[in-house]
């Protein structure tokens, strides 16, 4: 949520770029400032519901004209209207209104888990609470167990949630930094000409980010003439050609200045971290000017690095025996492996999905909805299921070789087993197991759930292993050694979930997952049709932790996922 009220400020200058998940924070942030303000439910809540058909459109609402929009679903002319306005101006009237009378530190309290708008309008007028540091101390002194709608365990889930918010405050995801970053670039290139380029903790592909890092051929004078344009920023030149650039709710921006000469020698000494530059440094040279990076590594007898895979010294071990593989990339997943259709709580139809897969090149679709258990997701019963295996034959004989596989996303229920009984579960192709309940747990409970469900010979796929969602929840407690041995023993697929929120498995355990022999896959589990972009987050991701696309089982051919598949299947003794 922190992200809505940020990009409700950033978007003032970047309002070109917005994408619908963007236009959709607008209405849902001040659906929920109406409610905090206790103003006409009925219309607070349209604004939500418009805020959740928005997210749910088809397309990016910048590649469709006006009668298109008004005639989308949900949508209608006169929310229409308000979105072409907000998208050409950047501003949504009656939100800066509501803004305006909001004191920030309530804004910043949406952030709290489980707090919603009616808890936090209880909080400011019974006890006067304007911002999180108050709210935390009145926690601290037990101020919340005696309000009406609160207890002794919901103040301490808010105690804990400002906790977690606190150690994260001021970071971004990374597809959030890097679309800053990009508008960034494109405005100072178009205004000046001059070379930009993005460095540090964004070009390492780091998940989250505090600090956007650039260099740049621009004077310190020009950046103060561009940021000044912004209400609230502040420049400062830090010496050493350095200038830290402040906009209110964004992550930090420095910028590290560079003459044409010396320019890759400053990218590539601020791109990597410092363990991996101190290594570089004692063991190997910098060129005088090199007019690429290339050069500095082919200056070294190195293989080149990927930013990426800046991290660990290490890694300049391998590229002295030019034994680095080449990473995955987008453009080799070839599958859409766990997407949702309207059968659960995703947007579209099975067809839309596939259709849309199809016309961006790829060659078949792991439909995975929800299973029984997700009744909130409107999970499939047996008979569903039965009723949605109908369709997708109907729909695999329509289009070949197009195939579209009978999946589940089964839930892993609190004793560990799977949401359906063996018969059920023998119907489908493959299986994606996940917890999506109860996901509090100790370390030793949330092993033994996920453990037993890896060991279920109807599991094809782990599904986003921790279940944590990136600033905002700490994945269930795993010992992700011994899961990974796990998969590897039982010929599990491990997912690496392309969420930017998700990114889980998180790339640190890439490596060793590599190692042992297990076999990952990049999935987007889309929701809709614009879900599909999301792989670009997981290919990221799983950049940094040195995937490869022989190892990624989204990336396998039709024909050799058909085979994957079996063999896994022949494998597991039912
Ligand atoms: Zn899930
Ligand atoms: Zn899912």
């Amino acid at each position: 949520m922190v992200t809505a009220y940020l990009f409700s400020i950033f978007l003032r200058f970047i309002h070109s770029f917005m994408t619908n998940d963007q236009v959709a924070d607008q209405f849902s942030l001040l659906s929920k400032l109406m409610d905090i303000h206790g103003e006409n439910s009925f219309k607070s809540k349209s604004y939500g519901i418009s805020a959740f058909n928005i997210e749910k459109l088809p397309k990016e609402i910048s590649e469709m004209s006006a009668p298109e929009l008004f005639s989308m679903k949900g949508i209608g002319e006169s929310t229409g209207k308000k979105i072409l306005d907000l998208m050409s101006t950047g501003r949504l009237a009656a939100l800066d209104e509501i803004i305006s009378k909001t004191p920030p530190g309530i804004l910043d309290m949406l952030q709290i888990k489980g707090l919603g708008p009616k808890k936090i309008a209880v909080i400011w007028q019974e006890l006067g609470i304007e911002s999180i540091g108050e709210l935390e101390y009145a926690c601290q002194e037990n101020r919340l167990i005696t309000l009406k709608g609160f207890g002794a365990k919901s103040q301490e889930s808010v105690l804990q949630s400002i906790t977690y918010i606190k150690q994260n405050q001021g970071y971004f995801l990374w597809a959030e930094a890097n679309a800053i970053a990009a508008s960034i670039v494109a405005g100072l290139s178009q205004t000046y000409g001059l070379n930009t380029l993005v460095t540090g903790a964004v070009r390492r592909q780091m998940d989250t980010i505090n600090v956007i890092e650039f260099v740049s051929e621009l004077t310190g004078h020009q950046l103060s003439e561009y940021f000044n344009k912004i209400d609230g920023a502040t420049v400062d030149d830090l010496g050493n050609d350095e200038i830290k650039i402040l906009v209110p709710a964004q992550p930090e921006f420095l910028f590290h200045l560079a003459g044409t000469k010396s320019f890759y020698k400053t990218l590539f000494l601020t791109t990597g971290s410092d363990e991996f530059l101190a290594e570089f440094n004692t063991r190997y040279q910098l060129p005088e000017h090199p007019t690429s990076e290339e050069e500095i590594f082919t200056h070294n007898k190195l293989q080149f690095i990927p930013p990426a895979r800046r991290e660990l010294p290490a890694i300049l071990e391998q590229a002295s025996r030019h034994s680095l593989p080449e990473l995955i990339q987008k453009s080799s997943i070839k599958g859409i492996i766990h997407s949702h259709s309207k059968w659960s709580d995703g947007m579209s139809t099975i067809e839309e999905m596939a259709l849309a897969a199809r016309d961006q090149g790829f060659e078949y679709l792991v439909l995975s909805d929800h299973s029984q258990a997700a009744f909130y997701a409107n999970g499939l019963t047996p008979d569903r299921i039965a009723a949605q295996h109908i369709e997708i034959d109907a729909l695999n004989v329509k289009l070949a070789p197009f195939r579209v596989f009978k999946s589940i996303e089964a839930d892993i229920l609190n004793d560990g087993n799977l949401d359906y009984s063996p018969q059920v579960l023998a119907t489908f192709d493959l299986v994606i197991a996940s917890v999506h309940s109860n996901l509090k747990m100790s370390e030793e409970k949330a092993m033994a759930r996920v453990m037993a469900a890896i060991a279920n010979p109807y599991t094809s796929i782990l599904g986003h292993p921790t279940g944590r969602l990136l600033l905002s929840r700490k994945g269930y407690p795993l010992d992700h050694k011994a899961i990974i041995d796990a998969c590897v023993a039982h010929n599990v697929v491990i997912e690496i979930n392309a969420h930017p929120r998700r990114l889980d498995l998180d790339w640190h355990w890439v490596e060793y997952a590599l190692e042992k022999g297990a076999m990952l896959s990049i999935d987007p589990d889309a929701h809709s049709i614009t879900g599909y972009n999301d792989i670009l987050y997981g290919v990221m991701t799983a950049q940094k932790g040195g995937l490869t696309a022989g190892r990624n089982l989204s990336s396998f051919s039709l024909a050799e996922f058909e085979h994957f598949i079996q063999t896994q299947k022949d494998g597991k003794k039912k």
